[in-house]
């Protein structure tokens, strides 16, 4: 198979502000898309202009849900550069996501190959300011039309790119510890991105209105962090040692969480991963041994934690170190191509 370009007529003005971008409000020219039935396998793929994808209201994915995305950012340096951060890492995620949710998968090289032609085409839309980037957004909807409950038949793979600033910015969060309602189940489908997760949250975190995202606990026994919002969770415990949840299956594994727990080591950190229950966090806090808080992921990248309610009470982190500017100044200048790294994390496109 090969990557058939069919080039948008018209091009759509850019954006005006590199600060205004905000988050996914603007798509690129032009979109990667190929199409799936039970017999052809994978088929027709081609970068066509970005444009609507006309569907039967009987399509699978309406009714059953029955879809997954993935999330990544390519970046332009100031050399002039395409990088990818890690894209492999999130194929083999997306394929991960595709197994459980007995979607057919993608062969990640040729959509890698297809990805970087896109990049190329549309680079006039990249945003150059040290931490924005080309969010990236990998898609599969099932498409057969049907309401028999049943894995599809037919299925639509597209890519779309929008320009993107971090979700929050330099905002410091203020967290709400959720003890009533679940993110997603352990055992369910709380370790892939699927996008039922996402709209169940939407109702409990309409919920703490006031703070800025939700601090998840198991879906077992309420007790154990997963995650802040949908990124992932860590602590700095006394200036010097890194705290996380383990991938206990009700974690989403990030990557931005692996890239965190792989610097932090190469640069002689310690790095804990285990189980958290929220008694010992209330804690570590209070007592001052939890400095630092902050989240992690590709579209919020590194988000510094002010404080979290739970049980009536605020707790707030005294940020007497500062390992979260460390380690954001350090990704960025990984993805920017300013640093150079030893993990072959970042791969260029032309
Ligand atoms: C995507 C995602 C993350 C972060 O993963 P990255 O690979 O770092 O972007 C964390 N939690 C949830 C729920 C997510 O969907």
């Amino acid at each position: 198979m090969e990557w058939k370009i069919e080039k948008a007529r018209k091009l759509k003005p850019v954006y005006k502000d590199e600060n205004q971008i905000g988050f996914g409000k603007f798509l690129t020219d032009h979109m990667l898309i190929m199409y799936y039935d039970r017999e052809k396998g994978w088929y027709d793929p081609k970068i066509i202009k970005m444009s609507e994808i006309k569907l039967s209201p009987a399509a699978l994915v309406f009714h059953y849900g029955q879809e997954i995305f993935e999330g990544m950012k390519a970046f332009l340096g100031n050399d002039g550069k395409i990088r990818l951060f890690r894209p492999r890492d999130n194929m083999n995620r997306f394929n991960k996501s595709a197994r459980r949710m007995m979607i057919p998968e993608i062969d990640s090289e040729f959509v890698l190959e297809g990805l970087k032609k896109l990049l190329f085409l549309d680079k006039r839309w990249f945003p150059k300011k040290k931490g924005n980037a080309l969010y990236i957004r990998p898609t599969i909807i099932a498409t057969e039309p049907t309401l028999y409950l049943k894995p599809s038949d037919e299925y639509i793979f597209f890519i779309i790119l929008a320009p993107s600033s971090g979700i929050y910015g330099l905002k410091e969060l203020r967290l709400y510890v959720e003890d009533k309602y679940v993110r997603a189940a352990i055992g369910g489908t709380a370790e892939v991105k699927t996008g039922g997760n996402y709209a169940a949250a939407f109702y409990p975190s309409s919920l703490r209105k006031g703070y800025d995202a939700i601090l998840w606990l198991d879906s077992r026994e309420g007790n154990y962090l997963q995650e802040v919002g949908t990124m992932n969770i860590f602590f700095v415990e006394e200036g010097k040692r890194l705290i996380t949840p383990e991938l206990d299956g009700g974690v989403l594994p990030g990557i931005t969480r692996d890239s965190i727990i792989k610097l932090a080591r190469s640069k002689g950190y310690m790095v804990v991963e285990k189980r958290i229950p929220i008694h010992e966090v209330i804690e570590k806090t209070q007592n001052g041994i939890y400095t630092e808080a902050f989240g992690t992921g590709t579209a919020a990248i590194i988000s510094p934690i002010k404080e979290i309610f739970y049980k009536g009470e605020n707790y707030t982190f005294s940020f007497s170190s500062n390992l979260r500017n460390e380690f954001y100044e350090k990704l960025l200048n990984i993805q920017f191509g300013i640093e150079k790294e030893d993990f072959n994390w970042v791969e260029t496109v032309e």
